[in-house]
């Protein structure tokens, strides 16, 4: 994704543009592949070695509320996160590689359908993870 975009993309979400929000959202949006904060701060220090630890932290929270990024679970509690174009929430995580695939709304459409008609539930949002090994790491 283009620095322009990032930019915009942080702009429309109503958040403040900071040069370390933008550095940060920089390095993630980079990257298709899930990283954990420690992992970015690492990547955005070599850029911007006087980035404090809680700010990159605390930029990452920002882009999570905005809509921009999204965070993972990784085994043993560690959150990881991936930047995220707002308008979807689902994604395909692969548990080798790290690689984040994006899922749209029509794939799950069918099981929101099946909730109301056998549940009775109304469906008004739903956030789906689903955790694997992808297509690359299989063959
Ligand atoms: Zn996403
Ligand atoms: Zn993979």
């Amino acid at each position: 994704m283009a620095e322009t975009q990032v930019m915009s993309a942080i702009q429309r979400s109503g958040q403040r543009l900071t040069p370390q929000r933008m550095a940060i959202a920089e390095v993630l949006a980079r990257s298709p592949k899930q990283a954990s904060a420690q992992e970015l701060y690492d990547r955005v220090r070599r850029k911007h070695p006087y980035i404090g630890r809680a700010t990159v932290f605390r930029s990452l929270d920002m882009l999570v509320h905005a809509g921009l990024a999204q965070r993972l679970e990784r085994p043993g509690h560690v959150s990881a996160y991936v930047w995220c174009e707002p308008g979807h929430h689902h994604h395909l995580i692969c548990t080798s590689c790290g690689n984040v695939e994006e899922l749209d709304e029509k794939a799950v459409a069918p099981l929101a359908e099946a909730i109301v008609r056998t549940r009775g539930f109304r469906v008004d949002h739903a956030a789906l993870d689903f955790y694997g090994i992808c297509r690359a790491c299989r063959s």
